[in-house]
């Protein structure tokens, strides 16, 4: 089957190339896929994409137009794709629904270790030979309370991980599940978990109803001097609100892999340019803050899953007609 693949970075191909061995025909295209650049699907049966190609009605219609019959996505959340206008024109959309929970549970807690200890600014002023202590005071994270929002496959890696520090571990999830029990969480209501966390770390889809679930009104309801963990997708924190947050003390450091309009940012070398997010460039201010490029998902473990799982859609597909993960407006497996 030709594919499409966009967004390829170098890591793309070098897994993909190793999980398809020559099975399928496989077009890398560096351009991240829009309006403007569907047309370069022509010829494929399928497209090949991350987490910040468009795949709104506009771009659907032109890759039906084009004959692609598979969308098959090198991610888990698919908040990113018309799956309505998907259905109408009669493609097929897959993901990859657990690739390794770990490698983005362990991302999650890496950032709470560096804003708490400080290892970012630490790391600088070493390098500087400033040996000075002042400012770098953290606590510690035994008997603190983690609250997990989202309690799913990630969610569950960073409860069971907190509550091996010693942590207190709430979680809110509208389907708690009881793995998320033994490993150490407790269900409570968001409002109680807002308002006895420490440290709140966020696991739960970009959906209608999760978008900007931290907003002005969560962040009152939060303890002054929270550590707050965005992991998960950019709009599910309402982000000029947590810069008010972070300006009042309420929010005591924030630490981020995603971001509302990442995908004008993430994923290339803008070293160079000159960034015209005024809101992103306010966060970068901030000594207490620390923002990752969506790299949670990042580890050899989990590309090589990734790659593995989507091309077994891929050849699926190619056998019969039907993925092996499909997502659909009706069957989300
Ligand atoms: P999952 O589907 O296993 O779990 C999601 C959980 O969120 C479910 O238990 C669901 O019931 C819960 N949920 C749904 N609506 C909620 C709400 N309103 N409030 C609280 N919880 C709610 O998904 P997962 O594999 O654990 O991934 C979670 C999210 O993490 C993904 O949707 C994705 O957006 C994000 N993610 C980020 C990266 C990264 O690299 N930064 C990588 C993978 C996934």
């Amino acid at each position: 089957m030709r594919v499409a693949v966009f967004s390829t970075k170098s890591y793309d191909k070098t897994y993909l190339d190793s999980a398809n061995a020559g099975q399928h025909q496989l077009v890398y295209l560096e351009p991240r896929l829009d309006s403007t650049t569907a047309f370069a699907a022509e010829g494929a049966q399928a497209v090949c994409v991350f987490v910040n190609d468009v795949l709104d009605a506009e771009v659907i219609a032109i890759l039906a137009k084009q004959r692609v019959q598979l969308i098959t996505l090198r991610c888990a959340g698919f908040n990113h794709v018309d799956l309505e206008a998907a259905k109408l024109h009669g493609i097929t959309v897959a993901r990859v629904p657990e690739y390794s929970p770990h490698s983005v549970a362990e991302h999650a807690v890496a950032l709470m270790l560096t804003l708490n200890r400080k290892i970012h600014r630490a790391s600088a002023r070493v390098r500087e030979a400033n040996f000075s202590l002042d400012g770098l005071l953290g606590f510690d994270m035994h008997g603190k309370t983690v609250g997990v929002i989202g309690t799913g496959k990630i969610g569950q890696c960073v409860a069971k991980i907190m509550s091996g520090f010693g942590c207190r571990v709430l979680a809110f999830d509208p389907y708690p599940n009881q793995k998320c029990i033994e490993a150490g969480a407790t269900y409570v209501a968001l409002q109680t978990l807002l308002s006895n966390s420490d440290i709140v770390s966020l696991h739960c889809p970009l959906t209608p109803e999760t978008h900007h679930l931290i907003d002005e009104k969560a962040i009152k309801q939060m303890r002054a001097g929270v550590m707050l963990i965005n992991i998960s997708r950019g709009a599910v924190i309402d982000t000029r609100a947590i810069i008010r947050g972070l300006k009042s003390g309420v929010i005591g450091s924030l630490g981020l892999d995603v971001y509302e309009e990442e995908e004008y940012l993430f994923f290339r070398d803008l070293s160079s340019t000159v960034i015209h997010d005024d809101v992103f460039a306010r966060l970068l201010t901030f000594p207490n803050v620390v923002i990752t490029g969506h790299q949670a998902f990042f580890t050899n473990e989990a590309l090589t899953e990734i790659a593995g799982t989507t091309i077994a859609n891929i050849s699926a597909y190619e056998l019969s007609g039907s993925v092996v993960h499909p997502v659909s407006v009706e069957r989300l497996v």
